[in-house]
């Protein structure tokens, strides 16, 4: 028997990462971005600390495109580099600098909203880059130093006369990449990842109108003046306390989230956990529209605060995959397959927690306001009623706050509805009979009959009502749904105690034997009539539920 290791060089791996590490080329932006802010974001943690001895100022990440020249520049004003540094952190692939400053600052550092730890995302500038320059001055005194590598294992490092703190890193686009040097597509790109980053970013400039003076002439212009055009707004609102915050601070949010939708959302969860996970983000439960957009506007996954996915599958329960908003998480492992992320023990619980946060909240809506509750209903019935079929946990909370209008529109909690039907809609089973219509125009007259007998008649008609009612009536013990326009309602219902049949118990059990002698049990029940005043003695059903697998 021989061993060995696998000599696996470096030449083998540098061009499988560029190839395989992310799947999507247009990430690299993001990536680059990310160690720009972290740069910023480690440097105003030193100067705070004491630790640096700059002015931290209000500084910018800048990203220019040089079409001419096919390059990109991403250029920030953070803690940069040393000779040394480079070596370290870049040469050195899949070391990570992000990692060693957590961890070297551990407590003081935990909650500065560094991205980075994988060590591997400033390689996937190789995706679209034939060449790739880094630039940079640390705050240290140190000289400058200029990294020049064009994807192979080789590079040239020396230094500088770069004089402000910071970095620049330069792209040389690759000529299968130069839709990466069209500003359109990296202002596209600038909104999808980085609209909410931390760090101000700037993407040339735009042409801003200043009010006009008090008291100008009618034709005055307005001046315009040249502004940076920042790309972000690095405080968004999931980031804040929700005691800083009033209802329209979250209406605005939910516009800049979502810029092409109109309709407002019907109300917002904010979450905000730090243990035994972090997550903060912003839910909110949309009006129903047919608006083909809305399906598009999904919840958005965020990881300090840089977009990841709007594919949330796995994170959030599927019955609230229908809400909108953002979720922002540092603990759920992200270059990890969904089936993992699924048994992944803290994504389920990120998973409930959830779950739980958006029950309580509409709990505290319906016991507020009952009379908004029940105006909303139909635009977030589906969603409760889904949940109610999906999650055992949700089931239980939404049990006390789910509402079933009659179709005179009063909205009863199951309960108060039992309590109001009991004495009217109970049969001789002593099972209370829950009546209810699916389309009011069509069951127009049993609607009718049934309310002029006294009986309320829900009117259930979303498409998973059905499992619902199955649901239910699993749940509640002598409980049954029966569709208003069944055969039997009119007899079956309505407890009457003083006229009873003429029949003596006797007579009735002998005539029941009989008749089920001649009726094939299993597909019919055979009831006897007891008020006399019926018009029907004798009644044979079809169970509800044969009935129902037949539509
Ligand atoms: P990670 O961000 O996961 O640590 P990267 O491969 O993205 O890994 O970056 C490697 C390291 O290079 C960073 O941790 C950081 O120390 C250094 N670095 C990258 N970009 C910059 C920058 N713009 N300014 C300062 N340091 C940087
Ligand atoms: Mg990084």
């Amino acid at each position: 028997m021989a061993t060995g290791n696998i000599n696996v060089s470096v030449e083998n791996i540098f061009p499988l990462i560029k190839k395989f590490l992310y799947s999507d080329h247009e990430i690299f932006l993001r990536e680059l971005i990310s160690n720009a802010t972290d740069a910023t974001l480690k440097l105003k943690h030193l100067t705070g600390i004491g630790e640096a001895a700059v002015e931290f100022g209000n500084p910018v990440i800048e990203v220019k495109v040089d079409k001419e020249g096919k390059k990109l520049h991403i250029i920030d004003q953070g803690i940069g580099m040393t000779t040394e540094e480079v070596q370290k952190y870049i040469n050195e692939v899949a070391f990570s600098g992000a990692e060693e400053f957590l961890n070297k600052y551990k407590d003081s550092a935990k909650d500065t909203g560094i991205i980075g730890h994988f060590g591997l995302g400033f390689y996937s500038a190789f995706m679209v880059a034939e060449k790739v320059e880094i630039i940079t001055k640390s705050y240290q005194d140190a000289p400058a130093a200029h990294w020049t590598c064009d994807g192979s294992p080789q590079y040239t490092l020396e230094t500088s006369d770069k004089t402000e703190r910071g970095t620049e890193i330069i792209l040389h686009i690759a000529e299968d990449s130069t839709e990466f040097l069209e500003d359109s597509k990296i202002s596209e790109l600038l909104v999808k990842y980085n609209k909410f980053m931390p760090i101000s970013i700037k993407f040339g400039t735009k042409e801003e109108t200043l009010p006009l003076p008090e008291g100008a002439a009618e034709d005055a212009k307005p001046d315009t003046i040249t502004v940076d055009n920042i790309i972000n707004n690095p405080n968004p609102a999931w980031t804040k306390q929700p005691a800083d915050l009033e209802t329209d601070d979250y209406k605005t949010f939910y516009r800049e989230l979502y810029p092409m939708q109109f309709e407002e959302p019907l109300f917002h969860i904010h979450l905000n956990v730090d243990y035994p996970f972090n997550l903060t983000g912003i839910l909110y439960f949309p009006k129903l529209t047919n608006d083909l957009s809305m399906q598009k506007d999904k919840i958005q996954l965020y990881q300090n605060q840089v977009f990841v996915t709007d594919n949330v599958e796995g994170i959030v329960p599927e019955f609230l995959t229908m809400l909108k908003g953002v979720i922002d998480s540092p603990d759920i492992p992200l270059n990890v397959s969904r089936s993992y992320l699924q048994a992944d023990g803290n994504v389920k619980k990120i998973s409930s927690y959830i779950t739980r946060k958006v029950a309580d909240k509409l709990k505290s809506l319906f016991n507020e306001n009952r009379e908004d509750f029940e105006k909303k209903w139909n635009d977030i019935k589906i969603v409760i009623e889904y949940g109610m079929l999906s999650e055992e946990k949700f089931y239980e909370k939404a049990d006390k706050f789910a509402l079933y209008p009659t179709v005179d529109s009063t909205y009863f909690t199951f309960d108060e509805l039992i309590e109001k039907i009991k004495p009217t809609q109970t049969d001789k089973d002593d099972n209370t009979i829950i009546l209810y219509a699916s389309n009011q125009e069509a069951q127009h007259s049993y609607i009718q009959d049934a309310k002029e007998k006294g009986y309320e008649v829900l009117l259930l008609d979303s498409p998973i009502v059905s499992h619902l009612i199955q649901r239910l009536e699993g749940d509640k013990e002598k409980v049954q749904f029966v569709r208003v326009d069944a055969d039997h309602v009119d007899n079956l219902i309505k407890k009457d105690e003083e006229k009873i049949s003429k029949l003596s118990e006797e007579e009735q059990e002998t005539l029941k034997t009989t008749l089920t002698g001649i009726i094939p049990a299993e597909k019919y029940t055979v009831q006897l009539e007891s008020r006399d005043s019926s018009a029907a003695p004798i009644i044979i059903t079809e169970p509800e539920f044969m009935r129902r697998m037949k539509e």
